[in-house]
């Protein structure tokens, strides 16, 4: 098996060492690459920095046209890009497909803000004192980007760092995930077909330690990170003079309140609830995690979610039937599987699932879980679902923000008073109301709050982000 090229300032070339790609479902070689050497990464830096004044300059049809090309491509090609993340990352096919699919919307979504990304016209004569004047303000990017992203969507997270770059018209480097560094490297053949200048994207496939040396790099004034607390809170640390953005994790909650309780209602959330807690087994940073029940309902959905969580189909990540695949690793398993077990030592009860089998963790729900216990405190990010009966809806969103991470919550209820109610308590970056806190559309500002993160993606907000305001004061206008 070839190694698979990376890109050095869009040029497919081949590095040094070697690094294997598993599929978390068997363990067989998926595909090979290597690793940009020391060299390279250079090349790949100094070709971002002398690029960016002339990428900055570039019409916004050129950008435009670029990223629709981008859209296209993946469209095309959808089948195999989706076989090729399920190859490398496990997750269940139809799932795949979903993530490519969304790809293709963030990058046509980049090519149309592309278009309309232009600034404002301020009038400054509100004050006697600037009579005759006006600002013209423009957004200017920052300068190049380091973009580094984690295993779970090895495609659509990396198009949330790219697509907004190449729309605002600033070079970036992709440092992908370890675990999936494939389809980061398919991605970038695509790129590579658009014509853009040399230098506007890199794609390296470095060591922890030499992405580093990267985050320190002072060419690259922006770092837009995705992945967990204790790597983003290393990275803040870093470089606290940059201009850092940090997508962490986050143990997401979802609320059944009082008011939805009819037979339909309970339904419909133990489906979404189950669906939204085991979709990519568990590893999504918006997964369900913790879900609170008004106490006059908890009786009658206890039972309706774990018959819709035994409903799943768990097996192979390739056949068109499963919902449930692998974990990325045995060691993920295993460490899912030891917090659900300290858990049960400190009084939990088991409702449906717990047992491991390799790399794969069933679908799990648990009951009687002390606030305390890693599976309900810290982000668990596997398949596992803690039920917690509440006294009335107030005490649930208090249990909520309860917690170190506050990146999305979903509450279900049919009154306006809750939401308004729910979107005004709950510390968190968005409130999805009527569905679970794993919704999310790739155009709207996504982030989170306390340990989930600093800034917020969404195309638009990740340009705003990737540029700051440059003011042209015009005099006697
Ligand atoms: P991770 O933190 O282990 O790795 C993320 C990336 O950082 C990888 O590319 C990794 O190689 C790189 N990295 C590791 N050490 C580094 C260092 N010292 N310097 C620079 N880069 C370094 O995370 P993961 O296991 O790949 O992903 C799972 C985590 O990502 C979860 O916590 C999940 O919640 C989070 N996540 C957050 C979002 C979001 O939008 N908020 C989305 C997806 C995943």
């Amino acid at each position: 098996m070839q190694p698979t090229a990376f890109f050095v300032a869009g040029r497919p070339v081949h590095g040094d060492g070697e690094l294997t790609v598993h599929h978390p479902y068997d363990g067989r070689t998926v595909g090979r690459t290597t690793h940009a050497t020391p060299e390279q990464v250079e090349a790949a830096v100094a070709a971002a920095a002398g690029v960016a004044a002339e990428a900055a300059a570039l019409p916004a049809h050129v950008r435009a046209a670029a990223l629709d090309h981008v859209s296209r491509r993946l469209a095309e090609r959808a089948e195999e890009i989706a076989r090729l993340i399920t190859a490398e990352n496990g997750k269940p096919v139809k799932w795949a497909r979903a993530e490519v699919g969304r790809a293709v919307s963030t990058f046509r979504w980049a090519a149309e803000e592309a278009r309309r990304f232009t600034g404002d016209l301020q009038r400054l004569d509100t004050d006697p004192t600037a009579t005759g004047r006006i600002a013209l303000v423009r957004r200017v990017p920052r300068g190049p980007v380091l973009g580094i992203t984690p295993f779970n969507f090895p495609l659509n997270l990396v198009a949330h760092k790219v697509a907004p770059a190449l729309a605002v018209g600033t070079p970036i480097i992709v440092k992908p995930a370890p675990a999936t560094p494939l389809t980061a490297l398919l991605l970038g053949e695509i790129l590579a077909e658009t014509g853009l200048p040399d230098g506007m994207f890199s794609v390296l496939p470095i060591p922890n330690e030499r992405a580093a040396d990267l985050v320190a790099d002072p060419r690259l004034p922006v770092v837009s990170f995705t992945g967990s607390g204790p790597v983003g809170a290393a990275i803040r640390r870093a470089v606290p003079d940059k201009h850092v953005t940090l997508e962490l994790g986050g143990n997401a909650a979802a609320v059944v309140c009082e008011d939805w309780n009819t037979d339909e209602d309970l339904t419909f959330a133990a489906h979404r609830i189950a669906t939204f807690a085991n979709y990519q087994a568990g590893q999504s940073c918006i997964a369900v995690q913790r879900v609170y029940v008004h106490e006059w309902l908890y009786d009658a959905f206890l039972p309706r979610l774990v018959a819709a969580v035994e409903e799943l189909r768990t097996g192979d990540p390739s056949d068109e039937l499963t919902d449930v695949g692998p974990l990325i690793s045995a060691e993920a398993a295993e460490r899912v599987e030891a917090w659900v077990d300290e858990a049960v030592v400190a009084g939990a009860t088991i409702e449906v699932g717990g047992r491991r089998d390799g790399t794969s963790y069933p679908p799990t729900v648990l009951t009687g879980v002390p606030a305390d216990a890693k599976v309900n405190a810290e982000e668990v990010f596997g398949p596992v679902l803690v039920l917690t009966r509440v006294e009335h809806d107030r005490a649930a969103f208090t249990a909520v923000n309860d917690s170190a991470y506050g990146l999305q919550a979903g509450v279900f209820t049919h009154r306006v008073d809750v939401a308004f109610a729910a979107a005004r308590t709950l510390e968190v970056g968005g409130v999805i109301v009527g569905d679970v806190p794993s919704y999310r559309a790739d155009q709207m500002p996504y982030g989170g709050v306390k340990g989930s993160g600093v800034g917020r993606e969404g195309v638009r907000s990740a340009m705003d982000d990737y540029t700051e305001p440059r003011v042209l004061v015009l005099t006697g206008v």
